[in-house]
């Protein structure tokens, strides 16, 4: 079956279990072998409603004429957004982590997973606010991933869309099309757009004679004022402390700063420390 055959097929099978599912009596017994991440589309990710297609003149009255249109569910961007997750270079064992697997080792692992759990329970209201951000910083293997892909987990699973940006990887991608305004603002809108936007491991790779290559700090300005301006908050783990990043380009390191300013924590030593007692 073609894909959007496929499609027409699913919405019109999820139109008739919510059909049956909007009735009020829930009691009734249904068909629970099947169950859906999304009750409302049926995980068709898109919902048929009925809307005005087209006007019409009747004895000089115009008349609006109903009909049914198909239109993205609203569990569809979400969607895609785990999509580029599981898609990305992060392990399996990574895509799964949950903050209560997050054991801590020593007070800054503590001090750092309470604050995650602050923050993923007041997301809607801090989102809104000046210092919107979180950051994570530490040597590769402190723990600072697996509790900043906690924190999108659980917001995903919470409706939040945030969009997952592998420093190097998207560095690379941008700078082949730097030149192509089109395609370069493409990709970029969707960094500088996204509700929630994970930057993982920031700045890796980027240095060198302790300075950040100054193309990808031109462009990481862009998009962190962008998100600055517009007060849309990033989630950043990172190697490089925030006093580091100050260092590296006063302008991008002081705005984040701002951003995750209460928020930020520098987890030392290693999360697998199997000496520490
Ligand atoms: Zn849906």
């Amino acid at each position: 079956m073609d894909p959007i055959a496929e499609i027409i097929k699913k919405i019109n099978l999820g139109c008739m279990t919510q059909a049956k599912s909007n009735t009020r009596d829930r009691e009734q017994p249904m068909n629970k072998t099947q169950t859906f991440e999304c009750e409302i589309c049926k995980d068709a990710e898109f919902i048929v409603v009925n809307k005005p297609i087209y006007t019409e003149k009747e004895n000089g009255i115009s008349k609006e004429i109903y009909g049914p249109v198909a239109e993205p569910c609203k569990c569809r961007e979400l969607k895609y957004y785990k999509r580029i997750l599981e898609g990305s270079g992060i392990s399996e064992v990574f895509q799964s982590k949950t903050i209560r697997e997050y054991i801590p080792k020593n007070d800054k692992q503590k001090q750092s997973k309470a604050m995650a759990i602050e923050y993923i329970n007041n997301f809607h209201i801090i989102r809104s606010q000046r210092n919107n951000s979180l950051g994570i910083t530490g040597q590769p293997g402190s723990g600072k991933t697996h509790l900043t892909i906690a924190i999108s987990n659980e917001l995903l699973r919470r409706g939040i869309g945030v969009l997952y940006l592998q420093y190097r990887e998207v560095m690379t991608q941008l700078k082949q099309v730097i030149n192509d305004d089109e395609q370069y603002q493409m990709q970029m809108n969707r960094f500088k757009s996204a509700p929630l936007l994970l930057i993982d491991d920031l700045f890796k790779g980027a240095i060198r004679d302790g300075k950040v290559n100054e193309s990808e700090m031109r462009i990481m300005f862009e998009l962190i004022n962008h998100r600055y301006l517009k007060q849309l908050p990033v989630l950043v783990s990172s190697e490089y402390n925030i006093n580091k990043m100050i260092d590296f380009d006063d302008a991008t390191g002081s705005r984040i700063a701002e951003m995750c300013k209460g928020r930020t924590i520098d987890l030392i030593g290693k999360e697998l420390n199997h000496r520490m007692i």
